[in-house]
């Protein structure tokens, strides 16, 4: 049974999960039979949710985008919730969820290489996934991500992403929930939808953009061609957009445009929303958002240690190559 524990100081939750070691790790050898392909559904856990074609039943064939419990879950929701803590420890149950979006039903191909009809059916997956856990009492996160490549700590081949739910907002959400918060305080104004403008009008770092959303290398960016992907207008919610047609072509051009540039076809992308239960000036000053960020090697000790990045490219520069990768 997992766990979470919290770092007395930094405030920091580390799932502690004996039970992960066992889970198996496809890229060692080529697994015979892939259990995400159409056609093993009894391999997986049952299926939670899917888009499928009319007249085919859950756990048969016949799908597109299919959900399941991970067979290997860090959390469960299926224990009760407990929660303890003295001055120096704390800790509480390894609640939570732990789902994987399998994104196609085809072994070889990847995320870049799905159709966009193929993209809007995993993004609407992402969306009821999201949706579905809102109200759970004790959960106030949902975060997705996807880890593409070996590089990228995906341990099976076929495209998939995963969906976790967990009772407290991931630290790197709550750095930017924070710091969003008090920006809204004293100006009343989400600081993403200023910064939107600004990198709209000066374009030095933008890549792509459309009515609805816009994307491009970040200021301060952490690795070589990170990009970040924003609806254009306000939305601290992603469960909420309906433009996901839009955004399936924005995000697998910048998919293709970074695994070109890059030379990797490895990657990972969060998508990052406000929390559950979000206060009134959270959800007017978090903006949702993806991140995406090619799987360069990248934490040594230099890192570690500091918490410092090193970026090797310029954002400017990495925007201009991304904007020559997709034109040419
Ligand atoms: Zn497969
Ligand atoms: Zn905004
Ligand atoms: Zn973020």
């Amino acid at each position: 049974m997992s766990e979470w524990r919290k770092d007395f100081l930094t405030g920091r939750w580390t799932i502690i999960a004996p039970e992960r070691v066992n889970r198996p790790y496809e890229f060692e050898e080529e697994a015979p039979e892939c259990p995400f392909c159409e056609g093993m559904e009894s391999c997986t856990p049952k299926e939670v949710f899917s888009i499928r074609r009319n007249g085919t039943s859950p756990d048969q064939p016949g799908w597109f985008v299919r959900v399941f419990p991970n067979k290997y879950p860090a959390l469960r929701n299926d224990i009760p919730f407990w929660d303890m803590c003295d001055e120096l420890y704390r800790a509480a149950g390894g609640f939570g969820v732990h789902e994987v979006i399998v994104e196609t039903p085809h072994h070889a191909l990847d995320f870049s290489e799905l159709s966009q009809e193929q993209i809007v059916r995993v993004l609407l997956a992402y969306k009821e996934r999201l949706r579905f856990f809102e109200r759970e009492k004790y959960l106030r996160y949902g975060l997705i991500f996807k880890n593409q490549g070996i590089e990228a700590g995906a341990s099976m081949r076929h495209a998939h992403s995963q969906f976790i739910a967990t009772p407290f907002v991931p630290h790197t959400v709550l750095e930017e929930l924070e710091g969003a918060v008090n920006f809204y305080r004293e100006k009343k104004q989400c600081p993403f939808c200023m910064l939107l403008v600004r990198e709209r009008e000066k374009a030095v770092r933008l890549i792509l953009e459309n009515d609805h959303f816009v994307a491009f290398v970040p200021y301060a960016a952490r690795f070589p061609f990170e990009v970040a992907l924003f609806p254009v207008h306000h939305s601290a919610f992603f469960q909420e957009e309906t433009h996901l047609e839009d955004l399936a072509v924005v995000l697998s051009r910048v998919l293709k445009g970074v695994r070109k540039c890059s030379g990797m076809s490895s990657f990972n992308f969060v998508l990052h929303v406000a929390p559950y239960h979000a206060k009134d000036e959270e959800e007017r000053g978090y903006h949702w958002h993806f991140e995406i960020l090619p799987a360069f090697l990248r934490t040594a000790g230099f890192e570690w240690g500091s918490g410092f990045s090193i970026n090797v490219i310029r954002p400017e520069e990495a925007a201009q190559k991304l904007r020559l990768c997709l034109y040419s």
